[in-house]
């Protein structure tokens, strides 16, 4: 039986990969939806080592998924992991291919998750709605500008949130949109101060403190045209006229599908882990953002892949 396989293809899954195969583990990686992960979504990386001049998300993934093959890795590109269960040698994992239509099941001696974590929504009432044509989201609502900025040229547009991505969002989307309002629930962003003093500075970027989005407005085609804002002082409430609305208020641990497996999650989602990488099920390895609510980058990331490969190859060493 195949011996680990790692799920998920952000900075973490690739990284475990990456030592995984050169450990002639012969890893099996299943991509999900989202091959390459959340950097696939953002334009400029600037902090990840080894790139003084920068580098774009999608091509730093793509050099991962490279580096990852090179070595001997097997890519499940597009396949979904639905269920992991534990047996008595190891584990069985279930998964759908979305490129086949086909769902599949094997048996691995180990695992690594390496799932990462999903934008976030508010909740409002006929949120849902904006997504019912696909992912596309032309209607209004996205949480991506890399993906769906370029829909927006000469319109005005607002950005929720107040942390990096929230200011990364807004500073792009100043590329298209003839103006960025951003909308944060407070009066200070908590981005770090780089990437806070870039909005701060830019003439297309204004700032809406102490508001919270209360509703959408739509046209006839269900696309927004206006928001409701409520204030966060003293509860008042006011439209503004934007076209689109880019969410950047977190991510959401992508674990629900291992509902009955088992592992222990903490009161957010994320899965807790018992010391390095391993989790309460002896085998079951956690990695990333998954995992990790706290730091939340690609170097660390793909710090934890290398320890939970390395964790897995000692694993195996002894079964
Ligand atoms: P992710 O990158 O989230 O990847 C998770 C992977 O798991 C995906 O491939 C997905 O398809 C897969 N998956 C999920 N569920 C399943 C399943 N059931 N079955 C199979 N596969 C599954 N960090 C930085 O250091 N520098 C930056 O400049 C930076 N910019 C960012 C910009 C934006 C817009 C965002 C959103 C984040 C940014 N980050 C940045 C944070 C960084 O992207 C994350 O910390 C990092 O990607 C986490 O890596 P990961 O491998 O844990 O998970
Ligand atoms: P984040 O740091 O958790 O920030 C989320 C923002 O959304 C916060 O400002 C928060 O407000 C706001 N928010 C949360 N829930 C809300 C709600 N229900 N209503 C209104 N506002 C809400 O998330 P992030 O910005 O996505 O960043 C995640 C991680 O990725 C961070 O570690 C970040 O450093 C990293 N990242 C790095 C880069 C980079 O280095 N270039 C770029 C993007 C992301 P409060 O501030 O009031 O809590």
């Amino acid at each position: 039986m195949p011996q680990l396989a790692i799920i998920g293809s952000g900075p973490a899954g690739y990284t475990a990969a990456i030592y995984a195969a050169r450990a002639n583990l012969e890893p099996i990686l299943f991509t999900g939806l989202q091959a390459g992960g959340q950097l696939t979504t953002t334009t400029e990386v600037e902090n990840y080592p080894g790139f003084p001049e920068g580098i774009q998300g999608p091509e730093l993934m793509t050099r991962f998924e490279q580096q990852a093959t090179r070595f001997g890795t097997v890519v499940k590109m597009g396949c979904l992991v639905h269920k992991v269960l534990k047996t008595a040698t190891g584990f069985t994992l279930t998964w759908e291919d979305a490129y086949q239509g086909t769902t599949e099941s094997a048996e691995f001696n180990a695992v690594i998750i390496a799932t990462g974590a999903s934008a976030r929504y508010l909740g409002l009432p006929g949120e849902d709605e904006f997504f019912k044509d696909g992912p596309t989201r032309k209607h209004g609502l996205t949480a991506c500008a890399t993906c769906d900025g370029a829909f927006y040229k000469n319109v005005e547009v607002a950005v929720v949130g107040g942390g990096d991505t929230a200011c990364e969002e807004a500073t792009f989307l100043t590329r298209y949109a003839s103006k960025v309002y951003l909308v944060h629930r407070r009066d200070e962003l908590r981005a770090s101060k780089v990437m806070a003093n870039r909005v701060l500075a830019n003439p297309k970027i204004e700032m809406v403190w102490n508001s919270g989005l209360n509703g959408y407005h739509t046209d006839a085609k269900y696309k927004i045209d206006a928001i409701e804002l409520v204030s966060t002082i003293d509860g008042s409430k006011r439209n503004l006229a934007v076209k689109g609305v880019f969410m950047a208020i977190g991510h959401t641990p992508n674990t629900k599908f291992l509902a009955g497996t088992g592992v222990t999650l903490d009161a957010d989602g994320y899965i807790d882990v018992q010391h390095g990488t391993q989790t309460n099920i002896t085998g079951l390895f956690a990695a990333g953002d998954v995992r990790d609510h706290h730091y939340r980058q690609a170097i660390t990331a793909a710090g934890m892949g290398c320890m939970a490969a390395l964790e897995a190859e000692r694993y195996l060493a002894v079964l």
